[in-house]
């Protein structure tokens, strides 16, 4: 290694010698190697000062520093090792030393602290502007003109009447159950492959959750399993009171099925589409397929308000309602007056107007996402040890994370795989862990597709790598490069 040579030095090289050696490195750094090249010590532009001041002439020798054993790395090491012992020792420059007692790399602080994450928030250029107009105006309050806007803007996106901004997803989930007369003991079905969220609401209500399990073609509520929980509460008659259907890392579920089953069987969907929002399903936005469907703005999902969530319906009463519900309920009245229980879930004049400049970037978040998907598929393909999620041919894809599970029989799991990532300061996690499995939800029913739990099976092997729209390419290189180091 060039770089190496370049700043070595030996007990018999002359301080001026070492002095102009380091000026020209700019490594801040020299390394002194024994006679056989083994590494003995680090020697900054400090301990090369000292020796000044003890006397030492210029022409003097590297002989007079002291025999100190400097901190140093094994060749095997992660990043986080790494960076642990630099902060241990306080310390900015780690030498990685192999067997043969020679360094065959320095590590830099700034080059090896960088963590990657699983998706972070992505600003366009107009999110200040609208929160600025804000400002300016006095419209801090919640409600105002962004919220208007941002509601309109975004039901045009997707093409549906209707939509009223909330404070979060959950928040709009819990009013369409409410809207849809959801009380204690009734039944609710819902995907089980999800994020609590998806659920909670049904326990808010105080209603029974019934899980229904995923299909291989989408990852997404199966319609076999979806006709069974119907036909099987049919007969005991406990038909529920609404089917959540969840479009998960961006892709919607078979919506055509799931439709015609509901229809059949008299039951309002409604449709979980926090993680699909830019998605299609045969052309037409996901969102847009139930009686209601919501979205979310959370800070990790492809666009953001830092925290909000929309309800959005054709059904104009309904997104009235919801808006009602969402302000207190307060009754038409010059006093003080409720005749039913209100919430306090609307979203404020302040993040609609993020939200409305994250609209304007949404299409371009897509493309980041898909584009970052086919990277992994691409540069991993010669492993063939990932199965990506499937894509069928009704479905378009934001994949707002990149999902894969791992072939079976590789001789590590995908918590393993996850945890050596993160040794190496990249952030994957599992996919969601399913319902049915989760202590909360315990005793719940289940559905599953068939014989056998998809959703377990790809909970077991599932894993999302780090996906974020604003990954650069180097970034996504070094996750391709650190996978295939922790896959040997
Ligand atoms: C994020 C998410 C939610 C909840 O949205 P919040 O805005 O965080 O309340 C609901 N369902 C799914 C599937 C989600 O991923």
């Amino acid at each position: 290694m060039n770089e190496i040579s370049r700043i070595t030095v030996g007990r018999d090289t002359s301080l001026r010698q070492a002095l102009a050696t380091l000026d020209k490195a700019g490594t801040g750094l020299l390394l002194l190697a024994g006679a056989g090249g083994a590494f003995e010590r680090t020697v900054t532009d400090g301990d090369l000062r000292r020796l000044l001041l003890e006397g030492c002439p210029l022409e003097g020798t590297l002989a007079a520093l002291a025999h100190i054993r400097s901190v140093v790395i094994d060749q095997a090491f992660s990043r986080r090792q790494a960076l642990d012992l630099m902060n241990q020792h306080a310390i900015n420059h780690l030498p990685v030393v192999g067997p043969d007692g020679r360094v065959s790399q320095v590590l830099e602080r700034r080059e090896i602290d960088e963590q990657i994450l699983l998706s972070t928030p992505h600003m366009g250029d107009t999110e200040r502007d609208f929160v600025e107009e804000a400002f300016r105006t006095n419209w801090i309050a919640p409600l105002g003109p962004n919220v208007d806007a941002f509601e309109r803007e975004l039901a045009q996106l997707v093409g549906i009447g209707h939509a009223a901004a909330l404070s979060s997803g959950t928040a709009a989930i819990h009013l369409a159950l409410i809207l849809l007369d959801v009380r204690p003991g009734d039944r609710v079905f819902c995907s089980t492959l999800t994020f609590a969220a998806s659920a909670n609401p049904i326990a808010y209500q105080h209603a029974q959750p019934v899980f229904i399990d995923s299909d291989e073609a989408s990852w997404n509520m199966s319609p076999r399993a979806l006709e069974a929980a119907l036909e099987s509460a049919r007969r005991d008659n406990q038909l529920p009171k609404a089917v959540i259907v969840v479009n998960l890392y961006g892709q919607s579920a078979d919506m055509d099925p799931i439709v015609a089953l509901c229809e059949r069987y008299g039951v309002p969907l409604v449709e979980d589409a926090a993680e699909s929002l830019g998605a299609r399903y045969k052309g037409r936005a996901s969102g847009t397929f139930a009686r209601m469907g919501i979205f979310s703005f959370n800070g990790n999902k492809i666009i953001t308000t830092s925290g909000g969530g929309m309800l959005v319906s054709d059904d104009k009463a309904l997104i009235e309602r919801a808006r009602f519900l969402a302000t207190q309920a307060r009754d038409p009245a010059p006093h003080y007056q409720h005749s039913v229980i209100g919430y306090n879930y609307r979203m404020s004049n302040i993040l609609a107007g993020v939200g409305r400049g994250q609209l304007k970037v949404l299409g371009q978040r897509v493309e980041s996402r898909r584009a970052v998907f086919h990277n992994y598929c691409a540069a991993l393909a010669d492993l063939d040890i990932f199965d990506w999620m499937p894509e069928p041919d009704w479905s378009y894809a934001t994949h707002w994370l990149t999902a894969c599970t791992l072939r079976p029989g590789l001789g590590i799991g995908s918590a393993e795989f996850i945890r050596r990532l993160a040794a190496e300061l990249i952030e994957a996690r599992p996919l969601w862990k399913p319902m049915h499995l989760q202590p909360v939800f315990a005793g719940s029913s289940y559905f599953a597709d068939g014989d056998v739990s998809v959703s377990d099976r790809l909970f077991e092997q599932g894993v999302c790598l780090p996906s974020g729209s604003n990954m650069s390419e180097t970034q996504i290189e070094r996750v391709v490069d650190t996978i295939r180091k922790v896959l040997k």
